[in-house]
C-alpha cells in the first residue's frame, strides 16, 4: 500500500510542527509548504510524517487527519460520480 513515508521526529524537544491540509485532503508541510498529495483510495492515520521536499518532520495530528480524510473521500466521490 502506498503512503506517505513515515519519518521519527528529530526529537521530543522539537516543536511539533502539524501540517496543514488542502480541500482535496492533500497535506501542507509546515517547514516549506509544499503540498503532498495524498494517494488515491489512502486512509490517512495521524502519525509524524516526513515532507518529500525537505525532508523535514511534521505530524498529521488526529483532527487534521480526519479533515484531509473528509476532503480526500468527497474528492474523489466527486469524481467517480
Ligand atoms: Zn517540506
Amino acid at each position: 500500500m502506498p503512503e506517505i513515508q513515515k519519518c521519527q521526529l528529530q526529537s521530543a524537544k522539537d516543536p511539533a510542527l502539524s501540517c496543514g491540509v488542502t480541500t482535496l485532503g492533500d497535506l501542507i508541510c509546515p517547514h516549506c509548504s509544499s503540498i503532498i498529495v495524498t494517494p488515491d483510495f489512502i486512509f490517512l492515520k495521524p502519525d509524524a510524517k516526513c515532507c518529500p521536499s525537505c525532508h523535514k518532520a511534521f505530524v498529521l495530528d488526529p483532527d487534521t487527519a480526519k479533515i484531509a480524510n473528509r476532503f480526500h473521500a468527497s474528492f474523489l466521490l466527486g469524481v467517480l460520480k
